[in-house]
């Protein structure tokens, strides 16, 4: 079968000749709406800059959830992405969707569903990348579930995601970070991640309450240490879940006592979960895990 190549430079052309967003929004009458965590970006300066952040797309076919009027949608082009498949849950943003989709034929992929329900694997070829202005209402539950794909490495190369900055400061937080949790454990184990640069709530429109952050994450090859994922989980979930009360008394929730589990591994069981390193905390899964086996 021949497949023709697309026509990148006719292709940015066309998108540099789209309407301004601002114009697009007030044209579908694309009011955002809090329920869905509408806060949109017109600033195509700035929607080229996350894209760049994500590094080299060309060749890469990128997953990007909730394009909204589609402003990091049309940078993601620019940028050189192979292909982009867009999940949108909200059906006004569809026209707006159309027009990008007609500059750039063949090269948009639009999914009108919910990105909670959505299955990757049919739409997209490696290398995948993942470039998102999340909703901050699913954020956090799409991240876990990208961090905690049954294969490693996992279907993505990087994901490159906004999220406000409290919650991204979570997710690269480590031992004494104030931020450092249950997140910080999942994505140090599994993946190198660094915040990349801060967003104004200004530069959103709606403005967001809270400052934003642009977060870049790259799956290790292989996690930190070794781990069974859910014996990692049931460790910080415990140990975090009453995280001022030292870890003999905080990991009596696993139903296991936790001296013997502490003193095979040589960990203080004075100690807090805080104070805890990604690898104390696989070396602790393991041990629980031994217990039941
Ligand atoms: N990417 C656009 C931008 O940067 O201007 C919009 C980002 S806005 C923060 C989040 C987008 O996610 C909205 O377009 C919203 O409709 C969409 N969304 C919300 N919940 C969703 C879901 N469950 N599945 C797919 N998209 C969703």
């Amino acid at each position: 079968m021949v497949t023709e190549t697309p026509d990148f430079a006719a292709h940015a052309e066309a998108l540099h000749a789209l309407p301004p967003l601002r114009e697009v929004v007030g044209r579908h009458e694309l009011a955002a709406k809090k329920a869905l965590g509408q806060n949109f970006l017109f600033d195509l300066n700035l929607t080229g800059r996350v894209a760049r952040a994500a590094g080299d797309l060309t060749g890469c076919d990128v997953l990007e959830i909730g394009p909204g009027p589609g402003g990091l949608t049309r940078a993601l082009l620019l940028a050189g992405a192979r292909k982009v498949v867009a999940v949108e849950r909200d059906e006004r943003a569809l026209p707006a969707l159309a027009e990008i989709q007609a500059a750039a034929p063949g090269r948009l992929e639009v999914v009108d569903g919910d990105a909670l329900k959505f299955d990757p694997a049919p739409y997209l070829t490696a290398p995948v990348k993942i470039v998102a202005n999340l909703p901050y209402n699913i954020g956090t539950e799409l991240l876990v579930r990208w961090l905690t794909a049954p294969q490693w490495p996992p279907f993505w190369s990087s994901l490159t995601l906004m999220f406000q900055k409290e919650v991204a400061e979570r997710i690269v937080a480590g031992p004494g970070d104030s931020g450092y949790g249950r997140l910080g454990v999942l994505a140090g184990w599994r993946t190198e991640a660094e915040i990349v640069f801060d967003i104004s709530p200004h530069a959103f429109f709606p403005p967001p309450k809270v400052t934003s952050s642009v977060v870049r994450i790259r799956p290790r090859e292989k996690p930190l240490a070794e781990a069974d994922l859910s014996a990692l989980e049931r460790v910080t979930a415990a140990a975090f879940g009453q995280r001022r009360k030292m870890l003999r008394q905080s990991l009596k929730s696993l139903g296991v006592e936790p001296a013997p589990l502490l003193e095979a591994v040589g960990i203080d069981p004075q100690r807090r979960a805080e104070t805890l390193s990604v690898e104390e905390f696989c070396a602790l899964a393991r041990a629980f895990a031994a217990t039941r086996a």
